[in-house]
């Protein structure tokens, strides 16, 4: 496919699917003011008007946008919206232009003072920091008079470059023309991913400084599942991979679960969810029940615990969304990049490694306890088929395993725990006898085994699922769970690439759980193949000698 001169730049793919089309850039950001200028006491009323207009401005227009999209594209265009019309936001520009700064300079100065203090908590606040910059740089344009800076007007079909895509772009891109999305930074959870998720847009993350070589206006094919940006690659067997891959997309577009191999094989597919609105999405597609629910998502602004009801409350809602199947539930998976106000430490040296997950319960066990209460209420007279699964987060010792296991018993909840420590899967013979099912947490897993943090863009080569030395502790926690008769399922990002779903399936694993929106992929590529070749997959991937290699070697077996 690639001709002989053709040059290949590599990231992160996170959405699967071939495109063909020129690159385009989003426009670039403003410069920023340079720091000097002040502003004489009686201008300054104006001159903060002056910022209030341009914000309000701002904000009238994305709200206004928000009202042309749909689903989570609106949500994020008003969420976006908000931020402009934020109090905090505006008393720090305000207390800038009183001491005497330009409207440029004070937006500037309020903006860093709210990035600075999202990246100190880190995690998910630190990724909200494009956001902040990017209704500062619409601010910027707009008391500048200049044009709003983002998503160029396209004809025709191209493919979208940006370091980094805002919020607000990404949620009204113009997906008659934008045929794929390609970032400099970014990561699998960022929302370029996300939204390129939801429309369904092949999408690469991560690709780093050599995204600068391709120049605006350059023919690039775009290969979303093995993450590559080819340019000088022939026209037309470029346009047969983009028609392959739409008549794919049109079969996966028709795939009703529940799936299973060409000859029969059940694996169960499920959703991960954060909150009972995605629960219901799920509860419209093909999953047969949740796989992840991701309680601490509902508590990151929280300052205080809520009580046990406002729990049980909250909890309901994803319950609802699937009264007569299984929901695996999830304790608190606080800490790291996931802090919340009540439950995690303050300060640490290194917090992937620190107080998170289960281990926050080792010096708060009422906290694990009353979120466990809450999870058996809100359970309560679920329908006849129903089962309420609650696992633990980090979980790395088979101590760990028993005593969670006998406070779920207590209450009558079905146990299991994660795998997502190296040390759980090694010792998965210790720790399954206590246990009913284990779900394999491939994020951290991968984060842990290769000893790379899973939010940074320089390591994605690292922080992947196809790592053979991943895999093979996935191949340690099948025979575990098969000698003793625990479910083993996956709930990470690997779940939702078909091909490594293969793999996974051969390796011996139960139930797939990832974003609803990724199961019709899987449960088509599933559909495909037979177990033999599933297992094939697997020992390919297990003896391959690195990621890439393992993906090749898969992509050869299936697709030939
Ligand atoms: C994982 O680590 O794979 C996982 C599913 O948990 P989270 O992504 O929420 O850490
Ligand atoms: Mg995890």
């Amino acid at each position: 496919m690639e001709g002989v001169h053709s040059t290949s730049v590599k990231g992160t793919g996170v959405v699967a699917g071939i495109a063909y089309a020129p690159a385009v850039w989003v426009r670039p950001r403003p410069e920023l003011p340079k720091a000097g200028a002040t502003v004489p006491a009686g201008e300054r009323e104006a001159e903060y008007e002056r910022f209030v207009a341009a914000a309000d401005l701002v904000s009238e227009r994305l709200l206004a946008r928000s009202a042309h999209v749909e689903g989570s594209a609106s949500e994020v265009l008003k969420a976006t919206a908000g931020m402009v019309a934020d109090r905090g936001w505006r008393k720090a520009a305000r207390k800038a232009v009183n001491s005497g700064h330009p409207a440029e300079n004070a937006t500037v100065e309020a903006t860093d003072k709210f990035v600075t203090m999202f990246e100190a908590a880190g995690g998910v606040m630190a990724e909200r920091t494009t956001d902040l910059k990017d209704i500062r740089d619409r601010v910027l344009a707009e008391l500048r008079g200049e044009e709003e800076p983002g998503l160029p007007e396209v004809d025709g079909e191209a493919v979208l470059f940006a370091d980094d895509l805002s919020p607000a772009d990404t949620a009204t891109l113009d997906t008659d023309h934008i045929v794929a999305l390609v970032t400099e930074l970014g990561g699998p959870t960022s929302h370029t991913a996300i939204i390129a998720r939801q429309l369904n847009l092949p999408c690469i993350v991560a690709v780093g400084s050599a995204i600068s070589s391709i120049p605006a206006g350059e023919k690039v094919l775009i290969d979303g599942a093995m993450g590559t940006i080819t340019m000088d690659t022939d026209p037309e067997a470029s346009a047969e991979r983009v028609r392959e891959s739409r008549e794919r997309a049109a079969v996966v577009a028709q795939w009703r679960g529940p799936a299973q191999t060409r000859d029969g094989h059940r694996v169960q597919l499920l959703a991960n969810v954060a909150a009972g609105n995605a629960a219901r999405v799920a509860a419209e597609g093909q999953a047969e029940g949740i796989g992840l629910y991701r309680t601490e998502m509902s508590f990151l602004s929280a300052s205080e615990e809520p009580s046990v009801d406002e729990q049980a409350r909250i909890y309901r809602k994803v319950f609802d969304a699937f009264p007569d199947s299984k929901v695996v539930i999830r304790t608190l998976d606080a800490g790291s990049d996931k802090p919340i106000a009540y439950a995690t430490m303050t300060v640490e040296e290194n917090p992937a490694l620190g107080v998170r997950g289960l281990r926050i319960a080792n010096s708060n066990e009422p906290l694990l306890t009353r979120q466990l209460d809450a999870i058996a209420q809100a359970a309560e007279g679920r329908g006849e088929g129903a089962t309420t699964w609650v696992m633990a987060p980090m979980v790395a010792t088979a101590r760990e395993a028993k005593w969670f296991a006998g406070l779920c018993r207590e209450r009558g909840l079905i146990a299991g725990a994660m795998i997502e420590v190296p040390a759980a899967a090694l010792m998965a013979d210790k720790l399954m006898p206590h246990l009913d099912f284990v779900s394999i947490g491939t994020n951290d897993l991968t984060q842990y085994t290769m000893a790379a943090d899973r939010l940074s863009p320089q390591l994605a080569y690292l922080t992947d699922p196809w790592q053979p030395a991943v895999l093979r502790l996935i191949r340690h926690t099948c025979l575990i769970g098969h000698d003793t008769q625990t479910p083993v399922g996956v709930c990470g990002e690997a779940a939702a690439d078909p091909m490594l779903a293969c793999v996974l399936t051969g390796l011996g694993v139960d139930s797939l759980s990832a974003a609803s929106t990724a199961l019709p992929g899987v449960g088509a590529q599933l559909a495909d193949v037979d177990l033999e070749t599933c297992k094939k997959a697997a020992e390919l991937a297990l003896e391959s000698v690195g990621a890439a290699a393992a993906r090749e070697a898969v992509r050869e077996l299936l697709q030939g």
